[in-house]
């Protein structure tokens, strides 16, 4: 699964968390804004960051692996007989009259995992939704095998009216008689209890009859519609089942690990068409207006994967090399923007199959545009579904941006059709088994497809030090991290079990060698296919591979990486040859400062067990490694040597520490050679500024006064113009060059640079009046600070090219975004009112703008003072949920910095926040506390330092 995109690729970035400023009151609000010399010296530091960040340009190629063996397929033979047509006879031997439903009534099962005494081998269900009431009602038939005797059945359902349950043997004559059911709406059970036990090693056929609503909040199965460029509202109906939503669309045992074949027949009016996970194999006329489309039975699969779309769409499809049908299905208006996204999933699909060296076991591969969703996107086995603009490109008027996106989120998701569909995770708390992996190999599968993309060198940016951010607090979770109900499965499908995951993931394999780590992949693949794993499966299978070669027990040390939270700063210093490191947890705030979290004892007691690279300037090109499993570590260089740098290549995820003579052999070497940079992620400010003595952070470059005395604007214009001259004004050459320009234009822009803001605003009047075509990554430029240094008539021309019906949804989200850089409060609120109307905008939408006008520092308290106004509102327009509204929240505070600010978070959670979301309440207050921390810290020295460059 992909989350949905929170922080943008271009313009304002995560650096802007670096804005540290003291303002007012929270609390009152001023037409306009204005920048303060101090804000503007933070604004500085944010920009150096950006800076930093755009200008790490290279690229890897990646080892592929042989050619796949074919998977051995099981056939299933169940016996359901599904009804064809009317789906509210019983259909079964049940004695009905004995039925009664309780609700709320005592379950002798009292667990929120099922028993283990049933196992389903196999569903028969059809489904029948309504287009015109928004309901559906199914049939379903499970053969469940008898594990061992028991007399009552325990099954997931969630929402459904059941009208009728029958029950038999599938080859005995043996009645099973029902003495009750019972639905438990809070664990979301549907419990049978019989007169007499099961017979043990026996088959049983479960049938139940079921209504349900198509529901509005994307979950389950849910209703969407999107409007044609002729104004007409056209609705279709699909489904998000990931993590625990199947069970509100059919009965079903909905954990991962009890796997199952799946047979369905579906019924559709006849001007539309339906998908599920395998291909149509028949379809029959049951009414005038009325389709039954009879499907395939799929591969042994977990429920959360079962998937089906009925909608009125056209495909185009393509065949892979070994024979997929590969298709991307999509309004009919919009089938001319499939061309993109269905050549780059039938590549990424062939790499795929060679990097696996396992074939794609499906006969299809359905790529679906959906309008809205709760998610980015979602791998489900046979039919993905992405929310629109992650699927559909037109590169005439798609930015490089939105195709970069597009290629990530099919790689990611494509990932998974192996990591999570073939091997599933045995229960949620493994979920980083399915993300973790899917995240890494979306890197080197796009960076297969394009190898001239910074794939590899992005990664620590974009998704290791995100990691490292979230996994510095108090508040974070190991990687695997023990999870029962559905709310706390929902809360590990965040930064941890995606970023984090796939960091120590890129870690072993540096350990281990690339050869040796995707031979060990393919045999886990190949060993738990059709089936579930866990952790201990997957470091069995590297210590297998490298028993001969290297003497390391992986499940070691990848346990003090998976099985704890946080990580480790390795502390160096290095007398002579003789080099000390010491490691201790990394925590960014200030521990008797937290809110009230009790740090969570670890069973390694925070120690890590560390592979330590470095290089030193006598070959910097050979890295050595020792193993740190203990607090400290000592050892000696075999020569006498200028520098040392640890976490070579930036494959490890600790941090690392000099000490003064350390820090000050890195700083000459940076001086006179730039290209051994100390590579340290982090969130912003840290490149700009290394610790000293004592931990306090010192500005990197201040003891030699060459700086420039311009001003300001001109100290960035000194190092800006060199190379937005080099780069020129057209949107021409490779796509990292077009990335970086947009970046340099954009900054230059933002930062008021005189020539760039008048040929924004000369470029949006001609581009109005037709004088002038803009590229797409241009326009993206030219919108947003039309709006940010215009005024009205550049706000209304693009917001009313936003609610055009001609705007395709990833057009509508540029404009979105750009509406959001608007300096002005009446607009701004504005547009936070406009994201309430559901007529407007789709829910992705509303959260792209709200958190958008978050990201920036002239916003932000608007977000902030607007939602503590209308947070029922916003609550009902997110369905209320909470993942949802912490990342609104999240970015209505991340530049909170002051004692005022923290309480009045405080306030505002103890007072809106649900209890289910504490840890997480505690990590934005914890984010804060950072925030503070470094102000005292560092803020008056970074300032200094800023002003110092400005005076002269
Ligand atoms: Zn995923």
């Amino acid at each position: 699964m992909a989350e949905i995109e929170e922080v943008s690729f271009s313009g304002t970035s995560k650096s802007d968390k670096n804005l540290l400023f003291n303002r007012g009151s929270l609390l009152n609000n001023s037409t306009m804004y204005t920048c303060s010399p101090r804000r503007a010296a933070f604004t500085v530091a944010a920009i150096i960051c950006c800076l930093f960040a755009v200008s790490v340009i290279a690229a890897f190629a990646r080892p592929a692996c042989s050619m796949p063996p074919s998977p051995n397929h099981t056939s299933v033979d169940a016996d359901h007989k599904l009804p064809s047509t009317n789906i509210s006879q019983p259909t079964n031997t049940a004695t009905t009259d004995k039925i009664s439903n309780v609700k709320g009534s005592q379950f002798r099962w009292n667990k929120i995992r099922l028993p283990t005494t049933l196992v389903p081998h196999s569903y028969g269900v059809l489904i029948h939704p309504d287009m015109e009431k928004f309901d559906f009602s199914g049939w379903s038939s499970v053969e469940v095998v008898v594990k061992s005797s028991t007399d009552y059945i325990v099954m997931h359902v969630k929402q459904l009216n059941i009208s009728d349950i029958g029950l038999r043997y599938r080859n005995r004559d043996d009645r099973i008689e029902m003495k009750k059911y019972l639905i438990s709406v809070e664990r979301e059970q549907l419990y049978i209890e019989l007169t007499s036990n099961l017979i043990a090693g026996s088959t049983i056929l479960i049938n139940v009859s079921f209504h349900g609503v198509l529901s509005d909040n994307m979950n389950g199965f849910f209703l969407n519609f999107y409007i044609t460029r002729g104004g007409v509202k056209r609705y279709l109906a699909a489904t998000q089942f990931e993590p625990t939503e199947a069970r509100s669309a059919f009965p079903c045992f909905d954990e991962p690990h009890m796997k199952a074949h799946f047979k369905f027949n579906i019924i559709r009016p006849k001007d539309y068409i339906s998908l599920f996970n395998t291909e149509k194999v028949a379809e029959k006329m049951i009414s005038e207006n009325e389709t039954m489309d009879i499907f395939n039975t799929t591969l042994k699969m977990s429920t959360y994967l079962v998937a089906f779309v009925v909608c009125d769409y056209l495909s185009k499809s393509q065949l892979s090399k070994s024979g997929v049908n590969i298709s991307v299905y999509a309004p009919p208006e919009a089938i001319n923007d499939v061309n993109v996204a269905l050549d780059k999933a039938t590549k990424i699909l062939d790499f795929y199959e060679d990097f696996y060296g396992i074939k794609y076991p499906l006969k299809k591969l359905d790529n679906v545009a959906i309008p809205d969703m709760s998610v980015g996107a979602m791998e489900n086995w046979g039919p993905v579904l992405y929310i629109s603009k992650y699927l559909l490109l037109n590169e005439s008027r798609n930015s490089e941006h939105d195709k970069n996106m597009v290629v990530v989120v099919v790689a990611h998701e494509l990932a998974h059709q192996w990591f999570g569909n073939l091997v599933t995770m045995e229960w949620w708390n493994d979920l980083w088994l399915n993300e973790g992996f899917a995240k890494y190999i979306e890197y080197v599968g796009t960076n297969h497809i394009f190898p001239d993309w910074p794939m590899m060198e992005i990664f620590t940016c974009q998704t290791m030090a995100v990691a490292m951010v979230a996994d510095s607090s108090d508040a974070s979770h190991s990687i695997s991290d023990p999870v029962y109900d559905p709310n706390e499965i929902n809360e590990i499908f965040d930064s941890i079990s995606y970023d984090k995951g796939a960091s120590v993931i890129r870690m072993l394999e540096n350990v281990v060698g690339p050869d040796v780590f995707y031979r060990a992949l393919k045999n886990y693949l190949t060993k738990h296919q059709f089936d579930t794993a866990n952790n201990n499966d997957l470091w069995e299978s590297f210590t297998q591979q490298l028993k001969d070669t290297m003497h390391i027990n992986v499940k070691e040390m990848m346990d003090t990486w998976t099985l704890q939270m946080g990580f480790p700063v390795v502390s160096m210093s290095r007398n002579g040859r003789q080099v000390t490191c010491r490691q201790e947890r990394y925590v960014i705030t200030d521990q008797s400062k937290l809110a009230g979290v009790q740090v969570e004892p670890s069973r390694f007691n925070y120690l890590w067990f560390i592979p330590l690279t470095f290089v030193t300037d006598r070959h910097p090109n050979n890295h050595s490694m020792y193993f740190m499993k203990e607090k400290t570590l000592r050892f000696e260089l075999p020569e006498d040597v200028n520098w040392l740098k640890a976490n070579s290549n930036m494959t490890g995820f600790y941090r690392v520490h000099y000490d003064d003579n350390g820090w000050s052999d890195i700083i000459r070497q940076l001086k006179s050679d730039h290209t051994h940079r100390p590579h340290e992620p982090d969130d912003g400010a840290r490149p700009l500024v290394v610790p000293g003595e004592g931990g306090e952070l010192q500005p990197l470059e201040d003891d030699d006064g060459e700086h420039q005395d311009d001003g300001l604007q001109d100290v960035m214009k000194k190092l800006m113009t060199p190379i937005l001259k080099k780069l020129g004004w057209e949107d021409v050459g490779d796509h990292d060059t077009k990335l970086i320009r947009i970046e340099l234009m954009s900054l230059a822009t933002r930062l008021g640079f005189q020539e760039y803001v008048d040929w924004v605003m000369r470029s949006f009047k001609q581009m109005v009046n037709g004088s002038l075509r803009l590229s797409p990554n241009q326009q993206s430029i030219v919108f947003r600070y039309a709006v940010k240094y215009g005024g009205a008539e550049e706000w209304d021309f693009v917001m009313n090219s936003a609610m055009s019906s001609n705007t395709s949804q990833a057009q509508k989200a540029v404009m979105l975004d750009a509406l959001t850089f608007s300096n002005d409060v009446l607009r701004v609120t504005r547009l936070l009112e406009m994201s309430l109307n559901q007529t407007l905008m789709k829910t992705n939408e509303c959260l792209g703008t709200l958190t958008g006008v978050g990201k920036h520092s002239a916003g932000q308290l608007v977000l902030w003072n607007f939602i503590k106004k209308n947070w029922s509102l916003i609550n009902d327009r997110i369905h209320g949920m909470p993942k949802r509204s912490r990342a609104i929240v999240r970015f209505a505070s991340f530049l909170f910095s002051t004692e005022v600010e923290y309480d009045e978070l405080q306030t505002f959670l103890n007072e809106h926040m649900s209890k289910e979301t504490a840890r997480l309440n505690i990590e934005l207050l914890d984010a804060v506390r950072m925030n503070i921390n470094w102000k005292a810290k560092s803020e008056d020295q970074l300032v200094q330092w800023l002003l110092k460059q400005t005076s002269h």
